[in-house]
C-alpha cells in the first residue's frame, strides 16, 4: 500500500516499488523496477519478450526533507530479434543517458530562475554547478521554443554590445527586435548588419511580420534597408531623440573647435557652465543664463548659427500633425543650407536622406522608448550574470526573462 503512495509521490507512473533503505545519514535510496510484459526496440519497434540481461543504475530526484535522493533502478535488456542487438528498456521520466530525473533538472530551472543566486540553487538541490548550468539551459531552450507570439503591431529594432572579441579586442554586438504591444524582447540577433540579421533563422521563423505596421529604428542604414524588406507592410519612422542628439553633438563639436583657439582660454575653464547652457532647451533657462548665451554668440557667430539649428530641431518636435511638420522640416533644411557651415551640412544630408523616416514620426507619435528600456534590462542581466560567453544561452535568457 505504502508502495503505492510512494510510485504516485514519485510521479513515475512505470516503476514499481521494492524496498527503501537509509543506512547514510543523508541519502535515501529507493529500490525500484519496472514490470511490463514485453518491451518494444527503440530502433524498429519490434515487440520483444525475451529478458537478456539486468543491471543496476542509480539516478539521483529532488531531494526530500533536506536528504540526497537516490532512485536505484533495476533496468532489463532485452533482446530484439529483427535488429540482432540487446537494447535497454526506456523509463518515462528519465532521459537516456541521463543521471537524473527530468522533473528533477526542472525544478532546478525553477531555482534558477528564482533564487537571487546559484549557490544556493546548488546548496538546496545538493548538486554541482554545471547541475545547474546545464538543467538551467535545457529548460530554457525548451519554453523559449513553447513562445509562439507573433510580431505585435509596433516593433523597435537597436543594438548593443554583447562582449569583447577575444582575438582581435573589438566589440561585438547583439540586435534585439521589441514587441511595444506587449513590452518585450521577441528576438535576439548577433551582429548589427543586414547580412546578419538575413542568416538568421529564428528570425524568420517568427509568424505574422505582414501584419507589423510601425517599425521604429536609430539612424542606422543597415537596419532600415532590412526592416523594409522584412516587414513588407510597415512605416518606418526614425526616432527623435536620437535626431535632437545629433543636433546636440553638432553644437558640442562647434565649441570644442572654438575652445582650441587659445584666444578663448576663458571658455577653456572648468567652471565655465556654457556647456550645459547651450544644450538645455532655450525655455528654461534663467534670464541671467540667457544674457551670457547672448553675451557668447556675440563673439562667435558661427555658434550662435548651430544654436539655432538646434534650438529649429527641438522645437520642431512639439509640433502637432504631419503637414505643419514637414513644412517646418523644410524651413530647417534650408536654413542650414544658406548658411553653408562645415559642421551643419553633414546632419543636413542626414536629415534629407531620412526625411520620410522622420515625417513619419507626425503619423504614428511612437518614440524608441521601449526599445532603449529594454536595454537596459539587457545590461543588466549581463551585469548580473557577470557577463556572458556564449550567444546562445544569452539570447535564451533574455527571451525567457523578458517574454
Ligand atoms: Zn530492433
Amino acid at each position: 500500500m505504502l508502495g503505492k503512495h510512494l510510485n504516485n509521490l514519485l510521479g513515475l507512473p512505470e516503476l514499481e516499488f521494492i524496498k527503501k533503505s537509509s543506512h547514510h545519514k543523508n541519502t535515501f535510496t529507493l529500490y525500484l523496477q519496472k514490470k511490463t510484459k514485453l518491451e518494444y526496440c527503440p530502433k524498429c519497434a519490434t515487440k520483444s519478450t525475451t529478458c537478456y540481461d539486468k543491471r543496476e543504475v542509480t539516478i539521483k530526484d529532488i531531494p526530500l526533507r533536506g536528504k540526497v535522493v537516490h532512485l536505484k533502478i533495476t533496468k532489463r535488456r532485452f533482446y530484439c530479434k529483427s535488429c540482432k542487438k540487446p537494447f535497454t528498456e526506456p523509463i518515462q521520466g528519465i532521459r537516456k543517458g541521463f543521471k537524473s530525473t527530468t522533473r528533477f533538472r526542472k525544478h532546478i530551472f525553477w531555482c534558477a530562475s528564482n533564487f537571487d543566486n546559484l549557490k544556493n540553487v546548488q546548496i538546496k538541490n545538493k548538486c554541482s554547478s554545471w547541475m545547474v548550468y546545464t538543467s538551467f539551459y535545457e529548460h530554457a531552450e525548451l519554453e523559449v521554443r513553447k513562445l509562439q507570439n507573433p510580431w505585435g503591431k509596433t516593433v523597435g529594432i537597436d543594438e548593443h554590445s554583447f562582449i569583447r572579441n577575444v582575438k582581435y579586442g573589438h566589440k561585438e554586438f547583439v540586435t534585439i527586435f521589441v514587441d511595444y504591444n506587449k513590452s518585450r524582447i521577441r528576438e535576439v540577433v548577433k551582429g548589427r548588419y543586414e547580412s546578419d540579421f538575413r542568416r538568421d533563422e529564428n528570425l524568420y521563423n517568427i509568424p505574422g511580420r505582414e501584419n507589423v505596421q510601425n517599425v521604429i529604428t536609430d539612424f542606422a542604414p543597415s537596419m532600415r534597408s532590412f526592416a523594409k524588406s522584412f516587414f513588407p507592410n510597415a512605416k518606418l519612422i526614425a526616432d527623435k531623440f536620437h535626431l535632437v542628439r545629433l543636433a546636440n553633438n553638432m553644437v558640442n563639436l562647434k565649441r570644442l573647435e572654438i575652445m582650441k583657439d587659445p584666444k578663448n582660454s576663458i571658455l577653456k575653464s572648468r567652471k565655465n557652465p556654457l556647456r550645459k547652457m547651450l544644450l538645455m532647451n532655450s525655455k528654461k533657462l534663467k534670464f541671467s543664463q540667457q544674457r551670457a548665451l547672448m553675451y557668447t554668440f556675440d563673439l562667435h557667430r558661427e555658434l550662435e548659427a548651430f544654436y539655432k539649428v538646434k534650438e529649429m530641431i527641438v522645437n520642431l518636435y512639439n509640433i502637432r500633425g504631419y503637414k505643419r511638420a514637414k513644412k517646418a522640416f523644410a524651413q530647417i533644411t534650408n536654413f542650414m543650407s544658406s548658411l553653408k557651415m562645415k559642421g551643419l551640412q553633414s546632419l543636413r544630408r542626414t536629415m534629407l536622406d531620412w526625411k520620410q523616416e522622420i515625417l513619419n514620426y507626425f503619423k504614428r507619435r511612437v518614440t524608441n522608448g521601449k526599445t532603449e528600456g529594454s536595454n537596459r534590462k539587457a545590461k543588466l542581466i549581463q551585469r548580473q550574470a557577470y557577463g556572458f560567453k556564449k550567444l546562445p544561452n544569452y539570447r535564451l535568457k533574455l527571451i525567457y526573462l523578458c517574454r
